[in-house]
């Protein structure tokens, strides 16, 4: 049993709760032949949660040489010699691109395939958006995608029921048993709070919205406004609305309805969203309830001023 270490490794926090065991390397054989084994990369994928042939093909990328699974000796073989200090760091730059969340750097994620861009969904703060697509490796989770995650809190597990909401949403995951790594919670309200404690802040309306009811547009709405103080500011409201859409398939497809709502509420302006849609890139413009939207509103404008 190798000696456990944070994920990733730069993190110095003695405390911090999601561990895994230090890569255990070893040079074989010489000249040709030299190469690395990793004794541990099973473990060390599990602990990650992580599919195990990223973790190869990743060192494999970044080092320039072959690396394969060893399926009898259940080790991995990397062709010449690369010492275990350089493979760590290699793995904590895997870490930081494709496990932490981009938001809240926890590493409660599931990575998913949308329109062959590489997705993060998190447990812990709700973030559901681009993951590391500018790195080259990206491409190689594209077109080998992750399984699909049945429910990715019910995928994602933890330690310790952090909050009181969380115990009694969940009663039994309250008693922490010795063996279990990360227990769980799979309460969209426990998962939200999971990240009021985590980050010492409190998710917005539109996080805890997207993150309960991402499949019911309706419902997705009436949580917004029914919480209205607790919103960003309209600029980011968008920014975040076209990421949700573009990642989930349910919000996506009712973009219009949404956007049209949240303007109908007076939490998104005319003025706001126009400004908006000019800035934006292209991928957001291919989002058709965006766009029916955005043309609606200039209609509308037009035919204001014929009048
Ligand atoms: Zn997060």
């Amino acid at each position: 049993m190798s000696k456990s270490v944070n994920i990733d490794t730069s993190n110095p926090d003695p405390c911090y709760r999601y561990k895994m065991p230090l890569l255990v390397t070893k040079f074989e054989g010489k000249g040709n032949g030299a190469r690395t084994a990793i004794l541990n990369i099973r473990e060390v994928a599990k602990a990650l949660h992580c599919d195990l042939v990223y973790l190869i093909k990743f060192f494999g990328m970044e080092l320039g040489a072959q690396a394969k699974m060893d399926k009898i000796k259940n080790k991995t073989v990397i062709n010449g010699f690369h010492d275990a200090k350089q493979l760590a760091l290699l793995l904590d730059k895997f870490i930081t691109l494709f496990i932490l969340c981009p938001r809240c750097k926890l590493p409660e994620t599931a990575l998913s395939v949308h329109k062959k861009a590489v997705v993060t969904t998190c447990a812990a703060c709700g973030y559901n958006g681009p993951s590391a697509n500018q790195h080259k490796f990206a491409m190689f989770i594209a077109k080998n995608p992750p399984k699909p995650a049945k429910n990715i809190a019910a995928r994602v597990t933890f330690q310790v029921v952090p909050t009181a909401l969380a115990a009694e949403t969940k009663e039994e995951a309250a008693a922490p048993e010795p063996d279990l790594d990360w227990a769980t919670d799979t309460s969209a309200e426990a998962v939200a709070a999971r990240k009021a404690e985590a980050m010492g802040i409190v998710p917005t309306a539109l996080e805890m919205a997207t993150i309960m009811y991402a499949d019911d547009p309706r419902r997705f709405v009436e949580r917004i406004k029914q919480d209205p103080t607790n919103l960003p500011p309209q600029a980011d409201i968008l920014v975040f609305l076209a990421s949700a859409f573009a990642t989930h398939d349910e919000l996506g497809s009712r973009a219009l309805f949404i956007l049209n709502s949240l303007y109908e509420a007076d939490i998104l302006e005319e003025e706001q969203i126009l400004e908006w849609w000019e800035a934006s890139s292209t991928a957001d413009l291919q989002v058709e309830g965006i766009r029916k939207f955005v043309e609606w509103l200039k209609e509308a404008d037009e035919d204001d001023s014929d009048a």
